[in-house]
Formats: C-alpha cells, structure tokens, sequence
C-alpha cells in the first residue's frame, strides 16, 4: 500500500486526485494539505509519496521539503523552468521526483506520434482548442508538441503565405516554422490536432480531453512508478515505456 499526501488537496485537480487515491486499493490517502496546512503532516502521517497540483511558488516549496525529507514527489503544477529543473535535481538525492506538464496519457501519446510522424512528412500544423476562459496561447501541450516535432525533423517545407488578409490568419510559427493555431470556444475543454502532409496523404493525430478524470491513470502511474525510477524525471513518456 503506497501511502499519498496531496498538495492543493481542495483545488479542482487536488479534489479529483483525493478521490482517485482513495478509491484505488494500491493507494492509501493520509494527507490532504491545502492552504494554512503544514508541509509536516507528510511527515507526521508518513507519506511515500506527495502529488501536487497548486501553484508554481508552492510546488517548488513541495518539491524542497520532499527532497530534503526523502520523499517521492508527482509533480502536475505547470510552470517550471530549465533553471527550477536544475535546481530540483540538485534537491533530490534519496528520494525521486516526477515532474509532468500533462498527465493525461493519450496527449503524451498523441506528442509521441507527433513526434514520430515528423521526419516522414514534409510540411505540419498543430490545431489547439480550448476553452474561452484560458488566457494564454497556445497552449502548453501545443508548443511542446511543435518543440519535439522540430527536433525529430528540421525539414519542412517553406511557408507559400505572401499576403494575409487578416493578420495571424496563418497562425504563429513556432519552432523550425511549425504552425500552431489556438482555437478559443465556449464549449471547448482541452483538444489538439496534429495535421501532417506529404505528397497526396495527410495524417491527422487528435486528442480530446472532456474533463479532469482524463488525467488520472496517468497521476497513478506517476505515484505507483515514482520509487522505480530513480533521481528526477520530466514528463510521464519514460514511466508509460515511449
Ligand atoms: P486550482 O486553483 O483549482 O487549485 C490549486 C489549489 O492549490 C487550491 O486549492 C489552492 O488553495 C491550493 N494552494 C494555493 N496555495 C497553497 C499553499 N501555499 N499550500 C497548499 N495549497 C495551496 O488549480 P487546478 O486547476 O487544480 O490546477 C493546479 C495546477 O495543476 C496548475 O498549475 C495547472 O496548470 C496544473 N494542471 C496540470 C495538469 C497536468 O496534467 N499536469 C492538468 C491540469 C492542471
């Protein structure tokens, strides 16, 4: 029985991962820590494992105490950077951690796919959609998308565009001039589409996501995996084997 402490326990990603802890019989929940709650009731209550989905300041404050105190940490707060990357394997000697921007395991296979695609086609445009209340574009998802499809192929075919009728209409190039266009729609959840082209095929790669429980096999592989993979990890491809 690996026993769980969860960080950003009342928020709307901490409520599904309680539930998800508690219901499977692998897991057992022994702390629920939420604003004003001590990190030490980890401690106090013998966690494993500590899952955090809050807000970059405080995961990097998770991801310290649980180095420092030989604890696994499955980290889903987004926001960090190469230099906090660095900083987080420096922390991690007895314990492991796993830092995973998306959890829902068919995005990290649609990135895989991508990827894979990329260097048998010549030209390719990332489609991302979501909600009309996300402020920044394009999406996290969508820019490492492009990131790893420019690195698996520099080769694409020039952009043709000379004269756009409304500014953007083309959408922003992202690395190696990958297009992404965001899509923002009352409606809309969280959704890609990956389009790629060669002479007379295209391959499309879509992943929808319809609500919050589409990350949670991926949560529990990262919290039932944790101690077999040693030092720091970044993203959920090496636990699911890609
Ligand atoms: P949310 O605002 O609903 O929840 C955040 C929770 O953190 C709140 O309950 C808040 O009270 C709590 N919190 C704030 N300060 C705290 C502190 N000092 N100590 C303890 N708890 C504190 O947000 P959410 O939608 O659940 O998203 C949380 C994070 O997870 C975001 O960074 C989001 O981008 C990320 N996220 C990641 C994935 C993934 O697959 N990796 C999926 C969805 C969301």
């Amino acid at each position: 029985m690996i026993r769980v402490g969860v960080v950003g326990a009342a928020g709307r990603m901490g409520q599904e991962v309680c539930r998800t802890i508690e219901d499977d019989p692998g897991t057992e929940l022994v702390a629920t820590i939420d604003q004003d709650d001590s990190l030490d009731l980890l401690i106090t209550n013998g966690a494993d494992v500590v899952v955090d989905f809050t807000v970059l300041d405080v995961a990097r404050q998770t991801l310290a105490f649980a180095g420092e105190n030989g604890i696994h940490a499955v980290i889903g707060t987004t926001g960090f950077s190469d230099d906090d990357f660095d900083d987080v394997r420096a922390e991690f000697t007895r314990s492991n951690a796993l830092i995973a921007p998306n959890f829902a395991i068919g995005a990290v296979l649609m990135i895989r796919m991508a990827e894979l695609a990329a260097p048998h086609f010549e030209t390719a445009e990332i489609l991302e959609f979501h909600h009309h209340n996300k402020v920044d574009a394009p999406s996290g998802t969508a820019t490492h998308t492009a990131e790893r499809m420019a690195a698996a192929s520099a080769e694409w075919l020039a952009d043709p565009t000379t004269h756009e009728v409304y500014p953007g209409a083309r959408g922003g190039a992202g690395p190696a001039g990958i297009r992404v266009h965001s899509v923002r729609m009352v409606g809309a959840v969280a959704n890609q589409e990956v389009i790629l082209g060669a002479m007379g095929q295209t391959l499309t790669i879509r992943h929808d996501t319809t609500n919050r429980t589409s990350f949670m096999p991926g949560v529990l592989v990262g919290v039932k995996h944790v101690a077999d993979f040693p030092g720091v990890t970044i993203g959920l491809d090496t636990y699911l084997g890609l």
